[in-house]
């Protein structure tokens, strides 16, 4: 697949999946085991253009390309899926102040998350809003010099491990508006909810009962929080897209590791032919979830929208993670069953590909509205 990479793209993804396979790989199991993470590692990985990348070089950002995104996000989803999500987060935080924060809310907010000294979370999802995120009901009522926030926000990643976060409120007469909220300044309830997938995250419920948010925090024209957000969401669907292919590519990995070395009937299971399939298998999904997923960066790349492309690569690279991780598990036998070994973290964190930033269901109705013209939602 090398030919589908320029040399610089081909040099990073080398460059990134040492460092990874050097910095971050023994770390896994037992931050995994503990539900931790290592946060003082992502000023390192802002290095390679994690996060930092997706902001301009005038608020502090490296701006690169859309397929660069995709191979650093590839190479974090075969390392560590908590790892993928941790920065796809913080990268649609950084997108979204960038593209519409005042100079103040970059000074206090993107650039200490720039340097990896803050994380911000990102907070759409309510208890009645998930897929019809149009139907939010958390409300930010002006009050004096700001807004009163009251609603709660669901399965919010590294809600715990956030110092700030964005919160989309509907203002009432002008829309679903972004705000900016700092935990020291606006204090709001955080619970996490144990969960199957990247386990190194936390997956939290957010409260907010008239909590006061300054003027100052808001982001972006009222009422335009909800295209601001679809921005960074669209962006967050390459990312999981790629984060999928990882995972993707490390089931085959594993997979051919086994295989070639596991023997019973006295010789290795990659010489049975029911095995070659499964492997094969998991070869042919990574393959063509890979080039759906370098279609939609170079789409992004040439300055298309690339909705119908994203929530192409999202569909199939999630559809697809769940499907190679069945069969890694599958030829790994009752090893592949065991926490010890990687393709159990595999199988758990491929699940996620198909929820967030959309469901499957929800991709495929936008692309049915794209191509038919009607809208199957409501
Ligand atoms: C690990 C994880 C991390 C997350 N992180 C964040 C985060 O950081 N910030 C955030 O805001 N959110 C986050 N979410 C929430 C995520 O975006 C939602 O879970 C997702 O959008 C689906 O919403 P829901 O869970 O309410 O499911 P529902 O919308 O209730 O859907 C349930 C089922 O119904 C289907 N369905 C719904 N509507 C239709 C329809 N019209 N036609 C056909 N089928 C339909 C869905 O596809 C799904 O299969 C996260 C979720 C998970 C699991």
């Amino acid at each position: 697949m090398t030919f589908l990479l320029d040399d610089d793209e081909l040099l990073l993804q080398q460059t990134v999946r040492s460092y990874f396979d050097k910095r971050v790989a023994p770390l896994v199991a037992e931050h995994e085991r503990n539900r931790t993470f290592p946060w003082e590692l992502l000023p390192e990985l802002y290095e390679f253009g994690f996060v930092r990348g997706v902001a301009s070089e005038a608020d502090g950002g490296d701006a690169i390309s859309y397929m660069a995104l995709a191979v650093l996000m590839e190479e974090a989803g075969r390392c560590w899926g908590s790892l993928r999500t941790t920065v796809n987060i913080a990268s649609m935080v950084a997108r979204l102040l960038s593209v519409a924060g005042t100079p103040e809310q970059k000074e206090r907010f993107l650039t200490p998350l720039l340097r990896g000294e803050r994380y911000g979370w990102f907070a759409l999802t309510e208890p009645d809003a998930g897929s019809d995120a149009g139907a939010l009901r958390t409300s930010a009522r002006p009050d004096g010099d700001g807004y009163r926030i009251t609603g709660n926000k669901l399965y919010i990643t590294n809600g715990m491990g956030g110092d700030f976060g964005i919160v989309l409120a509907d203002v009432p007469g002008h829309g679903v508006s972004a705000f900016l909220v700092d935990k020291e300044e606006s204090p709001y309830v955080c619970a996490d909810i144990p969960h199957l997938p990247v386990r190194s995250t936390t997956s939290c419920e957010l409260a907010f009962d008239e909590v006061f948010v300054p003027a100052g925090n808001l982001v972006g024209e009222l009422g335009g929080g909800f295209a601001l957000a679809m921005n960074a969401v669209n962006m967050g669907r390459l990312n999981m897209s790629m984060g999928a292919v990882g995972i993707m590519q490390a089931c085959l990995e594993a997979s051919i590791a086994y295989t070639t070395s596991r023997h019973q009937f006295g010789k290795p299971i990659a010489g049975f032919q029911l095995v070659q399939q499964m492997v094969v298998e998991i070869a042919t999904l990574t393959e063509t979830s890979r080039l759906l997923g370098y279609k939609a960066a170079r789409t992004l790349d040439a300055g298309l929208p690339g909705r119908y492309e994203c929530s192409m690569a999202k569909y199939h690279c999630g559809e697809s993670a769940g499907r190679a991780a069945t069969l890694a598990l599958q030829v790994h036998g009752g090893a592949g069953l065991m926490e010890e070994s990687p393709v159990e973290r595999y199988f758990r964190d491929a699940r996620e590909a198909t929820i967030p930033e959309g469901t499957t269901q929800i991709q495929i109705l936008q692309m049915g509205k794209h191509l038919l013209g009607v809208s199957a939602m409501r």
